[in-house]
């Protein structure tokens, strides 16, 4: 199961139930080719004619890893792994590669939702988790946006709105980094530019909200809720689909607002963070509400993701880092994300006993934590 020998006390630290604490929903409904393989890409098209996506780094972990967990030998080709998930059908797919995920709760991002996908309390039976839900802001400025009718109300309902979904959930999240890059002024904006810019909105509000004063209208008001809630704030940041622009979705980009929030105490959780996971753990070093994870680039990264988790090792704070898988589309996301993360995890943990630099008690205890102690205790589960 690890990739390396280890005292047991480490193995069952890295092996115990992890929080998985930013994830979406999986397809409930049986995928052609062509369907699963747009969901193991964060590309948005097919690959070119006569490729295929299995040949990447995903696709053949795929191959290597999820393989056995439907019964296949290593290795199986992309034609036969198909045909055994299809004879399984997609709700015993589900449920094999969640469970054997080994995840106690999935933190899940309804941002997304849509019928095709498992809800959070349906990933949570699948998986035999609990399952909560992260409320992601901007998808409730949508809604707001369509049903109000004078910027006055925008503003009432947008504030009552996140106040309400935010009292069902653990946590915020803001896609920002697609809607306008993360150089944003990170001050609060005037009520009267806000006001001004609604009544813009308002007469167009179909199309997604892009105008920076309402983002940071609806950031801030966020920050509010957050702060009277006690709730943590998760943002996009680095690796993303084609919609990003990936160089304005460096971290280090929203230090001013990073270093605005850190008097009011709201934590801020940068997910993802690749290729700038080493700014991510500077931020999460140096600002004492700042965390990371490296979510999908272990997924994405698959054989090389040890790497990836070494860099983000080399100076993060052992209780500023996370697990996530965020998962999406595929439960194969879900199962190689915690694959991945534990043997990257492992393979840290073991340079750093031969090295003779940790102890096995340090070990168990900094797998403990960033497994699943930092999530319990930032999202108060
Ligand atoms: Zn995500």
């Amino acid at each position: 199961m690890l990739p390396v020998d280890l005292p047991d006390a480490v193995r069952e630290a890295l092996l115990a139930p992890l929080v998985d604490h930013h994830c979406h929903g999986v397809r409930r409904d049986e995928l052609s080719r062509a369907q699963f393989e747009l969901l193991i890409t964060e590309g948005s098209t097919p690959a070119p004619p006569g490729t295929t996506h299995f040949d990447t780094p995903v696709g053949a972990a795929i191959r290597r890893w999820c393989a056995p967990v439907l019964d296949l030998e290593p290795h199986a080709p992309p034609a036969v792994y198909l045909a055994r998930r299809a004879e399984l059908g997609a709700g015993e797919v589900n449920r094999r590669l969640l469970e054997a995920a080994g995840i106690v709760a999935f933190l899940v991002d309804t941002g997304l939702e849509s019928p095709e996908l498992l809800s959070a309390a349906e990933m949570g039976r699948h998986g035999g988790a609990a399952a909560d839900e992260i409320v992601r802001l901007e998808q409730i400025e949508q809604d707001v946006a369509e049903t109000a009718q004078i910027a006055v109300d925008y503003m009432d309902s947008l504030a009552e709105e996140l106040a309400a979904r935010a009292a069902r959930a653990v946590g915020l999240k803001s896609i920002v980094a697609y809607r306008c890059g993360l150089d944003f002024d990170p001050a609060r904006p005037s009520r009267g530019s806000v006001i001004a810019a609604a009544n813009r909105r308002l007469s167009d509000p179909k199309q997604r909200l892009t105008d920076p004063i309402l983002l940071r209208h609806l950031l801030w008001t966020a920050v509010d809720v957050a702060r009277e809630r006690g709730l943590p704030l998760q943002f996009h940041t680095g690796y993303g689909d084609p919609d990003l622009d990936l160089d304005r979705a460096d971290p280090a980009l929203m230090t001013g607002f990073i270093r605005s929030l850190q008097p009011i105490g709201v934590p801020v959780i940068l997910l993802h963070c690749y290729p700038y996971h080493r700014q991510a753990a500077y931020l999460a070093a140096v600002f004492p509400h700042v965390y990371v994870d490296v979510g999908l680039a272990l997924t994405y990264t698959a054989a090389g993701s040890a790497r990836v988790m070494a860099e983000l090792l080399e100076l993060v704070p052992f209780h500023k880092q996370m697990f996530s898988s965020d998962c999406y589309g595929v439960a194969e996301t879900c199962h190689l994300g915690a694959l991945y993360f534990r043997h990257g995890l492992a393979r840290t943990l073991r340079a750093r006993l031969d090295d003779g630099e940790w102890n096995p008690t340090d070990c168990a205890r900094i797998a403990h934590m960033i497994g699943s102690g930092n999530a319990r205790r930032v999202y108060r589960l």
